[in-house]
C-alpha cells in the first residue's frame, strides 16, 4: 500500500476518534481523490460517497447520531461566519436570517430519534418492519437557502444511514462546498469516515443530469423551482421533489387584524421573502380591507400608492427570454430589502422597513408570480368565498402552502379542504407551519408534488420486513 498524505490523515483521524471514545478505531475510510468531500466530477463524487456509505451502514445508530451532532455543532458554533459567507456570496435575503436558519438546522431538524420499527406479533410468530438506508442520495439545493438545505438534508439522510452527493446552486456553491468540507472533517475526526457528504465544486446542469442518471445514486431529493422540479419528475430514478410555491393568505371579517398584520409582515419579510412558504399574496374581505391596510403600518411595513406599485412592477418583472408575452421576475430584485424596493417604486422608506405592500387587482403579476421579495400585494374581495377561490387559483395547484386569518372554525375548515396544500397555517406566520412559533419540526425541503411533505429521516429510508415463522413470540 502506498502511503499518501490523505491516507495518513485518515488513519490519524480514526485513531483520535477511537481514543476519544474509548473504542478501537474503525477501519480506514479516506477517499483517495476528494478534498474533504469536494469533487470536480460526478463519477468520483458518487464513488467516494458510495465507499463511505458502505462503511457507515455497518456502524450503529449511535455512530449516525454522532455524525449528525458534528453537523449541528458546526452550524450552531459557526453560524455567524457561515451565515455571513452565504449572504456575501448570494447577496439575497437578510444576514440575520441566514444566521437564524443555521440555528434552526442545529436545533430543529429531526435526527435518529425519528426512525422507528414496526412490529407484528401473533400466532404465526413475529414480523419486524425496519427502515433501511437507500445508499447514496443525490441532492439538488437552491440558492435561497444553500447551506441550510444541504445541512438539513444531510442530517435527515445520514440519520437514515445514507450518504449524499450534492449539486448545489451555482450562485451558492462556495458556501455549500465550505460547509461540506467542515462537516466531513468533523465527521472523520469523530467516527473515522470521510466523504459521507460529497459535492460538485463547479455545478452545472450537466452535473445535475449526471447525478440524476448515475447508477450509483439510489434516490434523488430535489429542492428548487419549476424547471428543476419538472426535470426531477422526468428522471428515471425515484425523486423526492420539494418544488415551488406561491402561498396565498386569506383574511376574513372575523380575523384578529393586529395578529394578521403582524404575522403577514413576519412571514413575508423573513429573509426578504425567499422562503417557499412565505406569504406571497393576500386576499382580504372588503369590510376589513382598509383597517388591515392601516394596521400593517404599525408593524414596520410601508404602504405604496397605486402609482408606486406600478413603478415597482415595471422594475420587478421583465419579459421572458424568447416569449414577449410572458413576464418573469427580475432576478436583480429577488431577496432585496424592502427599502430598496421602495426606492424602485419612487418612495423613500426607512432602512428598517420590513415589508412594502399595496392594493392590486387579482390579475396583477405580483399575485400571479412567486416574487420572492418583500413586496406583498393585497387584493380586496367581496367575501371569504371569493378569497378562498382566488387563493386556490393563484396557488397554481402546487399544493405547497396556504394561510388563513379567521376566527370562524367553519371557514377555516372549508379553506383547508379546498386548498389541499401540504402546509396550512391558521392565525400565524408561515414559519409556524415548520414548527417556528407553531408545533412540529423543521425541514428546508418540503416535498410537494411527490407528496412526502416536510421531509424527515424516515423520508430517506426504504422499508424492509423480517418474518420469523412460529417463533420469537415470547408470550
Ligand atoms: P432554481 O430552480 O433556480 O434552482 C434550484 C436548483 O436546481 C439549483 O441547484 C439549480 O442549479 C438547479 N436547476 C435549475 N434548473 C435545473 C434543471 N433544468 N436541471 C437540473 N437542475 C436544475 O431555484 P432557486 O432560485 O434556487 O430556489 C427558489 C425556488 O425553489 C422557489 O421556486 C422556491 O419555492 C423553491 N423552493 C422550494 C422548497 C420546498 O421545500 N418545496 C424549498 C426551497 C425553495
Amino acid at each position: 500500500m502506498q502511503l499518501t498524505e490523505e491516507l495518513i490523515r485518515g488513519v490519524v483521524a480514526e485513531v483520535l476518534a477511537g481514543l476519544r471514545n474509548g473504542k478501537a478505531p474503525a477501519p480506514a475510510a479516506v477517499s483517495p481523490k476528494g478534498n474533504w468531500g469536494v469533487f470536480n466530477n460526478v463519477d468520483d463524487a458518487v464513488a467516494a460517497a458510495g465507499d463511505a456509505q458502505r462503511q457507515f451502514e455497518k456502524r450503529g445508530i449511535d455512530v449516525r447520531a454522532r455524525a449528525i451532532d458534528c453537523i449541528r455543532a458546526i452550524c450552531f458554533e459557526q453560524r455567524e461566519s457561515l451565515g455571513r459567507e452565504e449572504f456575501d456570496e448570494t447577496r439575497i435575503g437578510r444576514l440575520e436570517h441566514k444566521i437564524d436558519k443555521l440555528i434552526a438546522v442545529a436545533k430543529r431538524i429531526p435526527g435518529v430519534e425519528f426512525l422507528k420499527t414496526n412490529a407484528f406479533s401473533g400466532g404465526n410468530g413475529v414480523a419486524l418492519e425496519e427502515f433501511a438506508p437507500f445508499g447514496v442520495i443525490g441532492a439538488i439545493t437552491p440558492v435561497t437557502h444553500s447551506l441550510p438545505t444541504l445541512a438539513g438534508n444531510a442530517i435527515n439522510m445520514l440519520a437514515a444511514g445514507n450518504a449524499m452527493v450534492v449539486n448545489p446552486h451555482p450562485s451558492a456553491a462556495r458556501i455549500a462546498c465550505k460547509g461540506v468540507q467542515l462537516f466531513n472533517q468533523a465527521i472523520a475526526r469523530e467516527i473515522g469516515i470521510d466523504n459521507l457528504i460529497t459535492i460538485i465544486e463547479k455545478p452545472t446542469l450537466e452535473s445535475a443530469e449526471g447525478i440524476f442518471n448515475h447508477r450509483g445514486v439510489s434516490l434523488l431529493c430535489v429542492t428548487g423551482g419549476p424547471a428543476v422540479a419538472r426535470a426531477a419528475l422526468r428522471s428515471p430514478k425515484r425523486a423526492i421533489v420539494a418544488g415551488p410555491g406561491n402561498p396565498p393568505v386569506v383574511v376574513d371579517e372575523t380575523a384578529d387584524l393586529d395578529n394578521a398584520a403582524k404575522s403577514i409582515v413576519a412571514g413575508a419579510s423573513y429573509d426578504n421573502n425567499l422562503l417557499c412558504i412565505g406569504e406571497k399574496e393576500v386576499f382580504v374581505v372588503e369590510s376589513v380591507f382598509d383597517e388591515l391596510m392601516e394596521t400593517l403600518t404599525r408593524h414596520k411595513a410601508v404602504r405604496l400608492s397605486e402609482k408606486e406599485v406600478a413603478a415597482l412592477t415595471k422594475a420587478a418583472f421583465v419579459q421572458a427570454e424568447g416569449d414577449p408575452n410572458k413576464l418573469v421576475v427580475n432576478k436583480d430584485l429577488i431577496g432585496q430589502d424592502a427599502a430598496v424596493l421602495a426606492k424602485h417604486a419612487g418612495k423613500s422608506a426607512p432602512s428598517e422597513t420590513l415589508m412594502v405592500y399595496g392594493e392590486t387587482t387579482a390579475e396583477h403579476p405580483f399575485v400571479d408570480h412567486e416574487q420572492m421579495m418583500p413586496f406583498v400585494p393585497l387584493v380586496r374581495v367581496k367575501d371569504v368565498d371569493e378569497g378562498i377561490a382566488l387563493a386556490k387559483k393563484y396557488e397554481h395547484g402546487f399544493r405547497h402552502t396556504s394561510i388563513i386569518h379567521s376566527r370562524n372554525i367553519d371557514t377555516i375548515t372549508r379553506m383547508g379542504r379546498e386548498m389541499q396544500t401540504t402546509l396550512y397555517i391558521q392565525n400565524g406566520p408561515c414559519t409556524a407551519g415548520l414548527g417556528v412559533g407553531g408545533e412540529g419540526y423543521l425541514s428546508f425541503s418540503i416535498a410537494t408534488p411527490t407528496g412526502e411533505g416536510v421531509t424527515t429521516p424516515m423520508t430517506f429510508t426504504r422499508q424492509r420486513r423480517s418474518t420469523s415463522v412460529g417463533s420469537m413470540r415470547v408470550l
